[in-house]
């Protein structure tokens, strides 16, 4: 049986850890110290570690722990990762016979060039390109590329499970009423959000199916969001596309 459980690192990232008995590969890690820790405590084996995006804050860990363990990474092909000699890109599988998993990869450009996510045991590893209730900055790509990516994960099964990189759930969700002021599942997912964060809660993962009612920027075609996009934009917005880069422009400054 396949278990996922984050570790908290940094300010407000998460480490994800994918487990099958005492075999363990890591998401992003951002920082080695509480990756040992876990290892540790749990008595776990690391076998890999899996990459999103070249950002310091999901790759600053990964030196000291391939130093340590003499681990595989898998990571972007068209970034520069540390320590990574497996690039993947869009489309391939990567198989890892000792948790009984494989993941499909999926290109993603827009949070940066080269993203990837990884697709695998009803899970979304979607690093800083889908957030719970938002989605990542436009540093490297287009608004274009972005919205493509996003309908690309979008198109996954509804009760797909989304791990994210970030802890973003409450900001995301204080924008997303700004948008859509009467949307009873965002106002629910707020009540809910901060009953988890009173308790020390990750309000990590998701699934698909809740981004497809609370998260604006997936949320393109509803017109109540294209109604608010053009209000912000102060014209009209003729596709999906534009009015997904008035939603980020707006958030940008939000
Ligand atoms: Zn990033
Ligand atoms: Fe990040």
């Amino acid at each position: 049986m396949v278990d996922v459980f984050p570790v908290a690192a940094l300010k407000d990232n998460y480490i994800w850890f994918i487990r099958n008995g005492d075999i363990v590969v890591v998401v992003d890690p951002s920082d080695a110290v509480p990756v040992d820790q876990t290892l540790a405590a749990q008595g776990l084996k690391l076998t890999a570690i899996l990459v999103t995006h070249h950002h310091w804050d999901h790759v600053n860990g990964i030196e000291s722990l391939v130093e340590r363990y003499r681990v595989p990474v898998y990571g972007p092909k068209l970034e520069t990762i540390p320590q990574c000699r497996h690039g993947v890109i869009d489309g391939d599988t990567i198989a890892f016979p000792d948790l009984d998993l494989a993941f499909k990869v999926l290109g993603v450009p827009g949070h940066t060039s080269g993203a990837v996510a990884y697709f695998g045991a009803e899970s979304l590893f979607s690093g800083d390109t889908l957030f719970t209730a938002g989605c990542g900055r436009l540093f490297e790509g287009t608004a274009e590329q972005m919205y493509t990516s996003l309908t690309k994960l979008m198109s996954l099964p509804p009760q797909t499970r989304l791990y994210c990189g970030h802890e973003y759930t409450r900001a995301n969700l204080a924008f997303a009423r700004a948008v859509e002021p009467d949307n009873t599942a965002i106002a629910a997912r707020i009540r809910e959000t901060a009953a988890r964060r009173a308790h020390g809660l990750p309000t990590v993962p998701s699934t698909l199916d809740l981004e497809r009612q609370t998260n604006p920027f997936v949320r393109c075609s509803a017109p109540e969001v294209k109604r608010a996009a053009e209000r912000q934009a102060r014209r009209p917005l003729c596709s999906d596309t534009e009015i997904f880069a008035a939603l980020r422009q707006w958030k940008d400054i939000y």
